[in-house]
This record gives structure tokens, C-alpha cells and sequence, in this order.
């Protein structure tokens, strides 16, 4: 049988945290990514790519690798992995900590308009804007791509076969993080009128957010997932308390 190991869900910043403070001679862990981008750089440790195959087959996954404690550190609007880890976790009775970064909160200047998701925020930004700054992801790209309303300008991280032609927008490929005078070059170049952002919480890309409150701009925020009761931490340092923790146990 494998050595016992630590699981780790990544593809955040938040995930390549957690992972080099809990890599370490004689610790076993594994991170794992979605495998839909190539990852900038990878922690030092077995790394695992693709999908699991659903809930039970992660269980089985888990059983078979002798996955003792799992951190799900994936975005906060990655809603299919978090449930299924769950649910894997409690089949295989293993520990589950969720690490994810708290909301950003509006401050004074700021002109968020709350959606529940991406069909009300492009409906939403239809309404009220003509030059859109997209900023949710590759895979919602199918859902602008043959909207006239609005000239769609959609940030990803690279180019690829999966991303639909934009019959009235375009691409700029870039990978964060993004700072403010960056972002707002950006929105001033593109002469955008709202932003279409997701509240990751993540201060790599925070910048959008910052230069929208600078040029007064709107931005439809898409409500995050509802959490699930498993043990939250939003900090590296709160996680590896857990961690050290679970080892002592
Ligand atoms: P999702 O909808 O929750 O995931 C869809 C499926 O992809 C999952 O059911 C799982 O497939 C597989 N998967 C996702 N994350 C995985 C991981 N870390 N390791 C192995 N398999 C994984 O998630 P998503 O929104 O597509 O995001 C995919 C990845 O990109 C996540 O790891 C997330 O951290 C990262 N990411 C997402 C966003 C975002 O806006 N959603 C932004 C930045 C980074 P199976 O069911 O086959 O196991």
C-alpha cells in the first residue's frame, strides 16, 4: 500500500500556498489540478491531473492512494469539485479542511451590482453597458459568443481550441496577478463601461476591482456558491495549524 498522504485540490494561489508549506521530507502529498490549463509552476510533490471520474470514484481514489486528510483548495466557484469532495470524504471517513479566501467587500466608491449568476450578470451588463470586461472564465465564454448586446472583451489565460469565436468582442490572454495601473490601462484602452467579475477574494486579482472603483465603473458580481459545513480556513498559516494537527493525531 501507498505511503498515507495529504491531498491537495489546487489551481489557486491560494492552493500553491498551501502546498509549499506542506511539502517536506518524509510527508507524502499529492496535488491535484482540473488539468484545463497548464499551471505556471507545480509544488514540489506528486502532481495528478484530470478529473476524478465524480464523487465515488474520488472516494475510491482516495482509499486506493491512502489519502489520509484532504484540503480543498480550489475556487470558490468550483462548485462541482468542492461537492463532490464532500461527499467522498465523508464515504471514506477522511478529514476535510476547505481553504478558500474570504469574499471581497465593497468599499465607499465602489458600484457592484449583485447577480445570482453569469446569464443575470450578461443580462445585466446588457442593460447598462456597451464595452463589458469579462473576467469569469473560460468556460462561461460559450454563453457571450453569439451576444450582440455588448462588445465582450473576456480575459483567460490562454488561447485554445475550447474558446468559441466572440461574434461581437474579443480575447486578451494573460495570467495574474494583475495589478492596478495594469488593469487600469486596460479598462481606459478598451474604453469598457462595466466589469463582469466572480468575488474569488483573491488578491491577484483584486486590481480589476480597485481600477473599477477608480473609473467609477459598474461591476456585476456574481454571488458565490453556497459553502458546505466542512471545517473552513482562509488563511496558509490557519491551514497548516490544521495540518500539524492531523499529523499529531
Ligand atoms: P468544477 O466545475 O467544480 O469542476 C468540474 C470537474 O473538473 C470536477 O467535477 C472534477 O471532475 C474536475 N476538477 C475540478 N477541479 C479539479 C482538481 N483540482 N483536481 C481534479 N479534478 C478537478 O471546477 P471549475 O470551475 O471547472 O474549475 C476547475 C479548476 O480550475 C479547479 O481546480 C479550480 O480551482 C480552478 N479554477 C477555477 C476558477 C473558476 O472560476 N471556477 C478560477 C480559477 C481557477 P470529476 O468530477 O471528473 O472528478
Amino acid at each position: 500500500m501507498a505511503d498515507p498522504a495529504l491531498l491537495i485540490l489546487g489551481g489557486t494561489t491560494l492552493a500553491m500556498g498551501i502546498a509549499r508549506a506542506a511539502a517536506g521530507p518524509g510527508r507524502r502529498a499529492v496535488y491535484s489540478l482540473a488539468g484545463r490549463t497548464e499551471p505556471k509552476s507545480a509544488p514540489d510533490m506528486e502532481v495528478r491531473t484530470g478529473g476524478f471520474g465524480g464523487a465515488e470514484a474520488l472516494a475510491d481514489y482516495l482509499r486506493r492512494e491512502n489519502i489520509t486528510a484532504v484540503i480543498d483548495a480550489t475556487h470558490a466557484y468550483a462548485a462541482g469539485i468542492s461537492a463532490n469532495t464532500r461527499a467522498a470524504c465523508a464515504a471514506a471517513n477522511i478529514p476535510l479542511l476547505r481553504l478558500q479566501e474570504p469574499p471581497w467587500q465593497a468599499q465607499p466608491g465602489d458600484r457592484w451590482i449583485d447577480v445570482m449568476d453569469l446569464a443575470e450578470a450578461r443580462d445585466k451588463a446588457a442593460e447598462i453597458a456597451s464595452r463589458v470586461f469579462v473576467t469569469t472564465g473560460r468556460q462561461a465564454m460559450a454563453q457571450f459568443a453569439g451576444d450582440l448586446r455588448c462588445w465582450w472583451l473576456a480575459r483567460v489565460i490562454a488561447p485554445g481550441a475550447d474558446l468559441p469565436e466572440l461574434s461581437h468582442g474579443g480575447y486578451v490572454y494573460d495570467r495574474g496577478p494583475f495589478d492596478l495601473s495594469g488593469e487600469l490601462t486596460l479598462l481606459y484602452d478598451h474604453k469598457i463601461t462595466a466589469v463582469i467579475s466572480k468575488n474569488s477574494g483573491s488578491a491577484a486579482t483584486y486590481g480589476k476591482i480597485a481600477a473599477a472603483r477608480e473609473l467609477a465603473l459598474p461591476v456585476i458580481m456574481i454571488a458565490r456558491p453556497v459553502s458546505g459545513d466542512e471545517v473552513q480556513v482562509e488563511t496558509v498559516a490557519d491551514a497548516v495549524s490544521w495540518l500539524d494537527q492531523w499529523r499529531s493525531i
